[in-house]
């Protein structure tokens, strides 16, 4: 991109994206091999004024829709993939607030603005595991008497912890009779929040997903979204545009990733030239039909992410049971692609010099993502066939 003027508008040219992903990718192997943090990039994104793509014009944001933020997400992905999967999660946790924001959310909007202040969620906890298979979350949520709520309990897989400003924190109230579900916003640098530095995986190794412990962390009444009894008509709604978020900007990390595999797959498929052949690889039709094979599925992909923005952008709808469906075929075609790849570069592609191990290790993890296929299958089952 070469330059740090905020973008103006939310359609960011493909031009400024193809440098953005390059100028990331140039640190991506070394933060996945110490496994560090990519401040720099949140900065850099911070500049552009990318991590308010989604946040209203009425807030001073970008004021992007879904389809804005899949392209976004798909290049800062490719470029290095635990930078994508935050600025995923800080763009649908921006929609999810600003379509009731409450009294918080105007700070929470400005420091996006910014350039500072990313969102995040945690759901998911080391008992629990992940949140949408329903079950109770082990995190509770006490009401004080003066209004305000004390949260405790234990996360997992706290994406982005060292620079989280807020986090959307899934906790229970009520009583073990009658119990609650909600969400409350904790900031990242709450007195009580502690992160635990556990994180260390086969892929996105930048990501610092480590656990967080909430002891006695105290917040105003208004942190608390709202809490309704779990399977609630009032949880559900809430959940849709999360899932319908969710769903298509986790494809589009994957997606992003796989291209990102695909590129560097097509450079060595032209350079190598074994003495044994006497020309690129490229030529042999053997390895071009491989090649063909991968477009095809990145042409799915593509189609796929791009028809279900549209859909949730232009007002058509989109039910969230799609979008499931739509991250369980890409994050499978992402691994499917990049498994691909790997079969036809022999050592080089294994090797840690190249970045196609590191793209495929990366893509194991979108099967691990909520919700996971053995979920989304069940649910398109039980839809298709009526009960
Ligand atoms: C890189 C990465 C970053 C993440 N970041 C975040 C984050 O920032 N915030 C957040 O909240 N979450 C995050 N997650 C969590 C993620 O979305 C899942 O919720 C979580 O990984 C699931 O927990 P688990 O992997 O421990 O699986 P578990 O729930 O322990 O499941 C283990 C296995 O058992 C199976 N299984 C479990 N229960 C059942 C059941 N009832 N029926 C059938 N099969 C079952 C699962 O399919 C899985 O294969 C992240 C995940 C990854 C991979």
């Amino acid at each position: 991109m070469g330059h740090s003027e905020p973008l103006p508008l939310a359609h960011v040219s493909d031009e400024s994206l193809a440098g953005l992903r390059a100028e990331f990718a140039a640190t991506a192997a070394g933060h996945d091999e110490a496994a560090s943090f990519p401040h720099a990039n949140f900065e850099r994104l911070g500049q552009l004024n990318l991590l308010a793509l989604t946040v209203p014009k009425s807030h001073g944001g970008l004021g992007g829709g879904l389809a804005d933020a899949a392209r976004v997400v798909g290049a800062v992905g490719g470029g290095e993939a635990s930078t994508g999967l935050l600025l995923a999660m800080n763009y649908l946790m921006h929609r999810t607030l600003s379509a009731n924001p409450g009294p918080a959310y105007a700070e929470i909007a400005q420091a996006a603005v910014e350039g500072r202040g990313v969102l995040n969620a945690l759901q998911a906890e080391p008992e629990l595991g992940s949140a949408i298979r329903g079950g109770l979350p082990g995190t509770v949520a006490t009401r004080l008497d003066d209004g305000r709520w004390r949260l405790d309990g234990h996360k997992a897989y706290a994406t982005g912890s060292p620079i989280v400003g807020w986090w959307l924190v899934l906790a229970r109230a009520g009583t073990p009779e009658a119990p609650l579900v909600g969400t409350v916003l904790v900031p990242g640098k709450a007195e009580g929040l502690r992160v635990m530095p556990t994180w260390n995986h086969a892929g996105l190794r930048a990501s610092a997903s480590h656990q967080i412990e909430l002891d006695g962390v105290v917040v105003e009444a208004g942190a608390a979204l709202g809490f309704h009894p779990p399977g609630s008509p009032e949880l559900k709604a809430r959940r849709a545009t999360v899932e319908i978020w969710n769903g298509v900007l986790i494809a589009a990390l994957y997606d992003g990733i796989a291209r990102a595999g695909r590129d560097w797959l097509h450079g060595f498929l032209h350079t190598r030239k074994p003495s044994n052949l006497g020309a690129a690889l490229a030529t042999v039709p053997r390895l071009q039909g491989v090649a063909g094979e991968i477009e095809t599925l990145l042409l799915v992909n593509r189609t796929l992410i791009d028809d279900a923005a549209r859909r949730a952008d232009d007002g058509t709808g989109l039910d969230p049971l799609h979008a499931q469906q739509v991250k369980h075929l890409v994050t499978h075609n992402a691994v499917r692609i990049l498994d691909l790849a790997l079969s036809i570069t022999g050592n080089h592609g294994l090797d840690r010099a190249s970045p196609l191990e590191r793209h495929y290790r990366d893509a194991l993890c979108g099967r691990v993502h909520a919700p996971q296929s053995d979920t989304v299958l069940l649910n398109a089952g039980k839809a298709a066939l009526g009960v």
